[in-house]
């Protein structure tokens, strides 16, 4: 019997990962980066994006960026506001309206003015205030010093004292008319960047406050309870706001409704409340707005709104990679001094520790000669790692301290990951040792960068009319359940002659929990599916992932890496994965003296690692025909 061909982790993969990470460059440590001052100079690895942000804030653009998280939105919108022009700031200030008191006037101002005006205002207000108090008090004085020549000294007193609480009335008076400042960017180093995102409607649109002594002379008045919105707060700034799509509908049309006319008023938002009668006059809010969201947060937006932006805007994506080069890798210098700097408490990385950032900016690539750009989580990792290194007193972070670094900062999905692996492995559901008919470790991936085993049972009966047979499988996993079946069952009737369609086919997943991302579970359904026909078990020592075409060919899957370490953590022995993802491993030290890789191009390769007995031979042989004949049929394009 000949032996499989076999790549360990110690051969090809290995050299994968101990590859050097090469900078290109000498340095000490961070310290000697140099950090550019302007945030658009600080964003990486999304070039296309800093060209949009530049030209739109010259052209004064709206932008919509699409992409995952932590991956600069924010900071582009925040490098933008940097880019405007400083010289068109302005202020608001609300006046109140002597002829409609519910309509307060709005004016706008050269930034820095309304400070003034205010200021103004209220001198005057006190000077008139301290006038008046002077002639009345001389009023008053004359007053008792009359009552006294005509011996009235009572009445004399007790009128002084009438008059002299009637003018506290009019004293606050004068204060009503002062101006409220709602916008003020007096001493404001660059536009205004405002993050609108899951404000409620009255903090985006602006509100009037509510007045519990509407009368009897004690209530504040209407323009003094006005309050602007991020909008008018963003007038001649960046609005940014991410996860557009939880907006509010009556929201996002108010948005557009500002976005259109460039200025908004300011009503009460709280229906029942005295505030509600309060309407400004229009406030100017002319924003660049810059939403942002995923794929999924574009398609949910309201449509008109989504319009406008397309019509006087720029769409872009966000990249979630870029390639591994030494141009790259200097950037990713560069951003772990930024960070550093950024974090203002943590000492620097030497070269060591930078490059350990950088392997695991490969690693998280998740794809062949690429490094991350989430680049919020490896900022978390840089800030952990820094976190240690200082709480140890350490002068410079190193490369120990970003390894210490890597086992703390796991993400929730992760812990989540490795608290169902205690749990189950306690239960012990899913087998380690042995062998079992039609049931096969699945591996999948949870919140994008953790795996998990997920172990799948299948049984094969006859249907019960003896009509079409159902495919009967749970929750969520049912759609690819169904199309794993019926991508094999043509190979499974060549080979084994069985009609899928007249059977009842059952997958069980173990144990299905929230959020597992099961695209590359075909391959394994169709092993537990063919191991039950055939009542040939499989090898339990064995996990498995890989996506599988209607030829038996084993196409790519994500998330390789995070199914191997998942593997090789709960004990499996060997991990068959695809061919084409070979070169996306980049395992773990720990992870890859415990397991032996196995990449296999077709559904016949898996069968060999996976299958045991003696009967296994016939099938894979059987298999082979079948795949090889598929490879005969044309392509049709
Ligand atoms: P998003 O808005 O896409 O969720 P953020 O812009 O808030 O992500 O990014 C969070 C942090 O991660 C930033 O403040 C910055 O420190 C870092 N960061 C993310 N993407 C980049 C990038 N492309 N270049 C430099 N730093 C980045």
């Amino acid at each position: 019997k000949d032996e499989p061909t076999r790549v360990t982790a110690e051969s090809e993969i290995n050299e994968d990962i101990d590859e050097d990470v090469d900078i290109g460059f000498q340095f000490e440590d961070t310290s000697n980066i140099e950090v550019p001052k302007l945030l658009i100079d600080q964003v990486l690895g999304q070039e296309h994006a800093v060209e949009v942000v530049r030209k739109a804030a010259s052209q004064r653009r709206h932008i919509m960026m699409i992409g995952t998280p932590g991956t600069g939105k924010s900071l582009l919108a925040k490098a933008m506001a940097e880019l405007l022009p400083k010289e068109e700031l302005k202020d608001i200030l609300v006046y109140p309206n002597l002829e409609d008191l519910n309509n307060p006037k709005i004016r706008e101002v050269p930034a820095g003015k309304g400070r003034e005006i205010v200021m103004a205002h209220k001198m005057e207000a006190r000077k008139k205030a301290q006038a008046r108090n002077m002639l009345m008090m001389l009023f008053v004085v004359g007053i008792i010093i009359y009552s006294y020549f005509v011996s009235q000294l009572l009445w004399g007193i007790i009128a002084g004292i009438m008059i002299l609480m009637l003018t506290r009335q009019f004293l606050p008076k004068e204060e009503m008319m002062i101006p409220k400042m709602a916008v003020s960017n007096y001493d404001k180093e660059h536009a205004p960047y405002i993050d609108a995102t899951g404000a409620h409607a009255g903090a985006l649109l602006g509100d009037v406050r509510h007045d519990p002594f509407q009368s009897g002379g004690l209530e504040t008045p209407a323009h003094d309870r006005v309050e602007a919105g991020d909008i008018h707060k963003a007038h001649k700034g960046v609005l940014f706001i991410d996860e557009i799509n939880t907006l509010r509908l009556e929201s996002q049309q108010s948005l557009l409704t500002a976005l259109q006319e460039k200025e908004y008023p300011i009503t009460g938002q709280s229906e029942r409340s005295s505030g509600a009668l309060v309407k400004t006059e229009p406030v100017p809010c002319d924003f660049i707005m810059v939403s942002a969201g995923n794929i999924d947060a574009v398609q949910k937006m309201h449509p008109a709104l989504r319009s406008r932006i397309k019509g006087y805007g720029y769409e872009v994506y966000m990249r979630d990679s870029m390639e591994d080069t030494p141009e790259n890798r200097k950037k990713l210098v560069r951003f772990v001094a930024q960070e550093v700097v950024r974090d203002g408490h943590i000492p620097h990385f030497d070269e060591g520790a930078v490059e350990e950032v950088i392997r695991e900016a490969r690693r998280r690539a998740g794809r062949k000669g690429h490094l991350t750009l989430k680049l919020r989580d490896l900022g978390g990792l840089v800030r952990v790692a820094g976190d240690i290194a200082h709480s140890e007193g350490a002068p410079l972070t190193t490369a120990e301290h970003v390894l210490a670094a890597k086992r703390i900062a796991r993400s929730i999905e992760q812990q989540l990951a490795d608290s169902y692996l205690e749990q189950r492995k306690e239960y012990e559901s899913f087998l380690r040792k042995g062998s079992a008919v039609g049931r096969v470790n699945g591996l999948a991936v949870m919140g994008g960068d953790s795996g998990i085993v997920l172990p799948i049972v299948s049984e094969v009966t006859p249907s019960l009319s003896g009509a079409e047979g159902r495919i009967i499988a749970t929750g969520k996993l049912k759609t690819i359940a169904k199309e794993a079946v019926q991508n094999v069952s043509a190979v499974i009737k060549n080979m084994t002659g069985t009609d899928i369609s007249r059977h009842d086919v059952h997958i069980q997943f173990v144990g299905t929990y929230e959020g597992v991302e099961g695209d590359s579970a075909s391959v394994s359904i169709a092993t537990a599916v063919i191991s039950a026909i055939e009542k040939i078990p499989v090898d339990q020592t064995v996990a498995m992932t890989g996506s599988l075409s209607v030829r038996g060919d084993v196409l790519p899957v994500g998330g390789v890496t995070y199914k191997i370490e998942a593997a090789a953590q709960a004990g499996m022995k060997k991990v068959i994965i695809p061919k084409a993802n070979e070169a996306d491993v980049l395992v773990e030290k720990a992870y890859r003296e415990k397991i032996q890789i196995i990449p296999v191009s077709s559904i016949a390769e898996v069968m060999e690692h996976s299958l045991v007995g003696p009967r296994k031979n016939t099938i894979i042989e059987k298999l082979k025909n079948i795949t090889k004949l598929s490879f005969d049929i044309p392509e049709v394009s």
